[in-house]
């Protein structure tokens, strides 16, 4: 097949579009759903639990705690570590605005912090530079399902919370991800690893935090009136999520397998590919093209291949600050190619097709 279509119909419809991202979603995520609704049993119920547990379980924890966002489980998460007015909140610039919104939510300041160029992670030396008598805790997203350098910054000495909305069933050094920080926040949204629709979830190895953790997201039967908010899942989503968890590793080694198909094809060309880690597991695979991606963008897509910015717009830029130079050069850079465990042999065959023909040429 390849990307033999694109010169002859540059302009078909967006139908032959392989769209950026896709849900693995079917028949026994909708008899799930289905046997919910039928139970009667809408709310926050024995699904929800069992889905906690599993989670839990898949990290070698005792408990996690579900959530209606990842954004809500962050917030929860920030919340019940105490954060609050006056505290400085440590974030990477390169990461979705969901980050400022928890952090602001707590009525905190979130303070982004560069990447590491090659990993593009939160870089622990330049946070700490960051860093000043109001610094409370660092949000650290292993991105696109690489881990990110946990242990420097648990060196920082505030609480770090991993932010493994990209990032579930990857591993650093064979520790879960999720595991390693004072608190972890995940997402099902449609297009993360496992999906509820939307959802989320808080895991601790503290029982501590994650009561405070079930206080907050719960009003009811309650006296005090501090504020607390209603970010809980639905049954119907638990169900969901069950089954999605049960297919993890398969959606996990599918996508590992996308990812060496791309990195043997792509590697002759002069551009920086995503690191070799066995513990990777692709959540996205981002290429750097050393020059400006808008164009790759633009062909890519008339061509029938969705690509993306990995980072809609990096914090900095958000906020209009300067000094994150790269987060600002992966910004300008880098590209995110489809990688789905829904992807069909033959649409791998013709991304890899099409993406080739853009890449520049090594030189001869
Ligand atoms: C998606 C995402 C979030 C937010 O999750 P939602 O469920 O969309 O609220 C937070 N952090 C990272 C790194 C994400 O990719």
């Amino acid at each position: 097949m390849g990307g033999d279509r694109r010169a002859e119909d540059p302009g078909r419809s967006p139908a032959g579009l392989i769209p950026h991202s896709r849900p693995m979603v079917g028949a026994a995520e909708a008899a799930a759903a289905a046997e919910a609704v039928a139970s009667g049993m809408l709310a926050e119920g024995a699904r929800t639990a069992a889905f906690e547990q599993a989670l839990a379980r898949r990290l070698g924890l005792s408990s996690a705690v579900a959530a209606s966002s990842g954004t809500a489980a962050l917030h929860l998460a920030l919340s019940a570590l105490g954060i609050g007015p006056g505290d400085e909140v440590i974030v990477p610039s390169f990461v979705c605005a969901a980050l400022l919104h928890a952090v602001a939510r707590c009525g905190a300041t979130a303070v982004p912090a560069d990447i590491d160029p090659v990993t593009l992670n939160l870089d622990p030396a330049d946070a700490r530079r960051r860093m000043s008598r109001r610094t409370r805790a660092v949000v650290a997203p292993h991105m696109f399902g690489l881990a990110a350098d946990v242990e420097g910054l648990l060196a920082l000495g505030v609480p770090v919370v991993e932010d493994c909305a990209q990032a579930l069933g990857g591993t650093s050094r064979g520790r879960p991800l999720g595991a390693l920080g004072a608190a972890s926040v995940f997402s099902f949204y449609a297009t993360k690893v496992i999906t509820t629709g939307e959802g989320g979830m808080v895991a601790s190895r503290s029982e501590e935090l994650l009561d405070r953790v079930r206080q907050l997201k719960r009003y009811d039967g309650v006296d005090d009136p501090a504020p607390r908010f209603n970010y809980k899942l639905t049954e119907m989503q638990a169900a969901i999520g069950v089954v999605q968890l049960g297919r993890l590793q398969a959606f996990i080694d599918r996508r590992r397998g996308i990812a060496a198909r791309y990195t043997a094809a792509f590697g002759v060309h002069p551009v920086g590919l995503p690191p070799v880690d066995p513990e990777h597991i692709f959540f996205r695979y981002v290429v750097d093209l050393r020059s400006d991606a808008e164009r790759f963008l633009r062909e890519a897509r008339a061509a029938g291949v969705a690509c993306e910015r990995p980072v809609y717009r990096p914090l900095h830029r958000l906020l209009g600050r300067q000094g994150y130079p790269a987060s600002e050069t992966a910004f300008r850079q880098c590209v995110s190619i489809p990688i789905y465990p829904a992807l069909m042999d033959t649409e791998i065959d013709r991304i890899i097709a099409v993406v080739s023909g853009l890449l520049p040429h090594p030189a001869r």
